[in-house]
């Protein structure tokens, strides 16, 4: 079944997780029993990919077969009531890596997860913007130069281009530089140029034919969703195809905001 079929059939999935293979904190089998116990038919691990870059929230290409076979064992646990999905999210840095390269592409997954968290500075060097504030803050000021709007209009250009290269199924939270950005300047969302990259981006997946994510992860302790409720209205408007992801790093939180992003997306259909 692909990702359509299953986000128009069910709200019992979840397409978006972590796990000890990157930055996660419980292990597969774990999340994987978690989710099984909150009714979940269809449960997607999606590791943060390997990148050709330092960091350590990314999970390393060597252990690639150690967590295929972890997917296959849990598929096999859970298959008489869960769908278990291998995945990946996978980082867009450039030309040179994102859904697109034949490494991912040729990769036994069942469907491709694309984000954006690395943002290329004014001299071309990746920092990665995901995170907490404090961090954020300390990159904006001696990795860009303390221009936001630069920094904004770069990460939804890495969306765009992202979209552009193609071979990802899914959107990962295309606004969540707003948080960090919008604790900067809480006015940044309200400026047209800010507003028309959103359109771009909408428009661009659905025309791509690429699922969109609604993210919760962060919505027990900041209220906020990406991409933002305010863009909702456009979304269902473009006739998106959208997706609600936990993107969960603990067991405890397999389907945290789930409820509550779903009751708010009743309104509009
Ligand atoms: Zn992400
Ligand atoms: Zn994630």
């Amino acid at each position: 079944m692909n990702i359509v079929d299953i986000v128009s059939s069910t709200e019992n999935y979840n397409l978006h997780s972590h796990t000890q293979f990157c930055d996660g904190r419980d292990s597969m089998e774990e999340i994987a029993l978690a989710a099984r116990n909150a009714g979940m038919e269809y449960w997607a691990f999606t590791p943060h990919s390997p990148v050709p870059v330092e960091s350590s929230c990314n999970m390393r290409m060597s252990r690639m077969d150690e967590y295929l076979a972890e997917c296959s064992r849990l598929k096999s646990l859970h298959s008489d009531v869960m769908h278990v999905f291998a995945s990946q999210e996978i980082d867009y840095l450039g030309d040179f890596w994102g859904p697109h390269v034949d490494y991912f592409q040729k990769l036994p997954i069942d469907f491709r997860l694309g984000s954006v968290h690395f943002v290329p500075n004014q001299d071309g060097v990746l920092i990665d913007c995901d995170g907490r504030f404090e961090r954020f803050s300390g990159y904006l000021k001696d990795g860009f130069g303390n221009d936001l709007r630069y920094v904004v209009e770069k990460y939804f250009e890495q969306v765009l281009n992202m979209l552009e290269r193609g071979g990802l199924d899914l959107l990962g939270h295309f606004d969540k530089i707003a948080g960090n950005a919008s604790m900067s300047d809480p006015d940044i969302e309200n400026q047209e140029w800010y507003e028309s990259l959103v359109d771009d981006v909408i428009n661009h997946a659905v025309s791509s034919g690429v699922v969109i994510e609604i993210n919760t992860k962060a919505f027990a302790d900041k209220s906020r969703f990406y991409p933002a409720e305010r863009w909702w209205g456009k979304l269902f408007d473009a006739g998106a195809v959208l997706a609600v992801d936990s993107d969960a790093h603990y067991a405890g939180k397999v389907v945290s905001g789930r409820m509550e992003a779903y009751d708010r997306l009743r309104k509009f259909s």
